[in-house]
């Protein structure tokens, strides 16, 4: 099971919709970030500061009560590179 990981060498960008990663995909709590192999993370910022959430959730998100949609308008601010993949 995936949690908040996609690795692209079997899954393209063009795959990572709605309907692969869920409400993570157009929610304004989530930062994507990539590493050298080329994974894709899809992290949760209310887990930051609230326990109900993980980090990186189990991918599709199809229910979470701290879902707010993005404005479409808004460019999803991207995380830096990461070095290594996290559990
Ligand atoms: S609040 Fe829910 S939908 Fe939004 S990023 Fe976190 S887990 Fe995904």
């Amino acid at each position: 099971m995936a949690h908040g990981v996609q690795d692209i060498t079997s899954f393209c960008f063009d795959l990572m919709n709605d309907r692969t990663v869920g409400l993570c995909a157009t929610c304004k709590w989530v930062r994507i970030a990539t590493n050298k192999r080329g994974s894709v993370f899809y992290r949760c910022l209310r887990a930051d500061t609230d326990p109900r959430f993980v980090k990186y959730p189990p991918l599709p998100v199809l229910r979470c009560p701290g879902y707010d949609r993005r404005n479409p308008d808004d460019d999803l601010p991207a995380e830096p590179e990461r070095d290594q993949d996290e559990g």
